[in-house]
């Protein structure tokens, strides 16, 4: 079976589980290779649960240096790995450095690339959602090896046993690899909440919340249930909440187990980045809300009265 090679996605020594999901989109097209860029030491620790996700091999690309840059050593890894295996494709996150990382790789192997994808299918086809969801494009590669980002949240993980055989490679240690270097990493507001697209429960606050000053009430909710804290684009446009934290077609795309939307509409750009949530709640004034229709359960009332007694009932439990 042909290898995909698969960019494994880790922060501060923790896989990201978005890694999961590439892996199970990976085993669409063959079987998955997991590549890991970091410092030495890295890849050890995620060996067990890249094998519970099918990962047949684990090319470990660690030095010094592989963190303190920004995305060339993994561009240069790959493109190195690509040319050595000729993979069926190589399949990355459709984060901010995941898509930098294809869109280079795609124009250093003259390949194609399959931008921002939702489904993976056998046939080698991909699928991406467009207009906040309202039309699906389907697209294949026409020349070359196909280099894939899928959006985090899109792909539901599920476990394949791989053997997760380890092959060392080297990092190559080019200028171009050394023109960014990174000069600190600090943590943005609500650093100890989860991460927006990791974390398996979200609360996120809209127009409805009425201030930043009142978006107390969606974290202290969300911190009762260890969520991450999200917001609609209304709610970042009014200033209420920062932009990193924006779900949508322009934000981020989550896929929690519990998705809690207080003072939201349910606007179709807002749907389309939270409808494949597991469980929907929603709390809204008007009956007639259009996030009504997606919610698995609603609440009719004025969320500075519901959201204070649910933060209430989860904290004592
Ligand atoms: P509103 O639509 O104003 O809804 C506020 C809701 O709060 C209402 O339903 C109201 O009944 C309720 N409410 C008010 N007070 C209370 C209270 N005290 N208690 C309970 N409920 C209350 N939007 C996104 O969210 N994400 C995106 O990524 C995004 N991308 C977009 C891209 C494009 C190209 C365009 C054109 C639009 C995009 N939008 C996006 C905007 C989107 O169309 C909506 O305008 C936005 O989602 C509305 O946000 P909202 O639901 O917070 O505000």
């Amino acid at each position: 079976m042909a290898e995909v090679l698969v960019l494994v996605d880790h922060i501060n020594g923790e896989l990201k589980k978005l890694t999961f999901e590439l892996l199970t989109a990976a085993r669409e097209l063959g079987e998955p290779s997991a590549v890991v860029v970091g410092s030495p030491g890295t890849a050890g620790k995620f060996k067990e649960q890249l094998a519970r996700y099918g990962a047949a091999k684990v090319y470990v690309a660690e030095s010094d240096d592989a963190d303190k840059y920004l995305v060339t050593p993994k561009v240069d890894v790959l493109a190195k790995l690509a040319e050595q295996v000729s993979p069926a494709a190589v399949v990355a996150a459709a984060t901010g450095e995941g898509k930098e990382v294809t869109g280079r790789l795609a124009v250093r192997l003259g390949g194609a690339l399959l931008y921002d994808v939702v489904a993976v299918n056998s046939d080698g086809t991909t699928e991406q959602s467009i207009f906040g969801g309202a039309y699906t494009v389907k697209a294949k590669a026409a020349h070359g090896i196909p280099v894939i980002s899928v959006r985090p949240g899109a792909v539901e993980a599920s476990e394949a046993e791989g053997a997760a055989a380890e092959e060392t490679v080297e990092v190559p240690a080019t200028d171009a690899a050394k023109s960014a270097k990174i000069t600190g990493v600090e943590p943005v507001v609500g650093g100890d909440r989860p991460e927006l697209t990791e974390a398996s429960i979200v609360v996120s606050g809209g127009r409805g919340v009425g201030s930043a000053e009142k978006f107390e009430v969606v974290e202290k909710l969300a911190d009762a249930l260890g969520a991450a804290v999200g917001a609609s684009r209304a709610a970042v446009d009014s200033g209420y909440y920062p932009a990193q934290f924006q779900v949508g077609q322009t934000g981020k795309t989550v896929s929690p187990q519990l998705y809690v939307a207080l003072g939201i509409s349910g606007a179709i750009q807002h749907r389309a980045g939270m409808q494949t949530s597991k469980t929907i709640v929603a709390v809204n004034k008007d009956p007639e809300a259009p996030i009504f229709e997606i919610a698995d359960f609603g609440v009719v009332g004025d969320l500075f009265n519901v959201a204070p007694q649910l933060t209430e009932e989860v904290a004592k439990r």
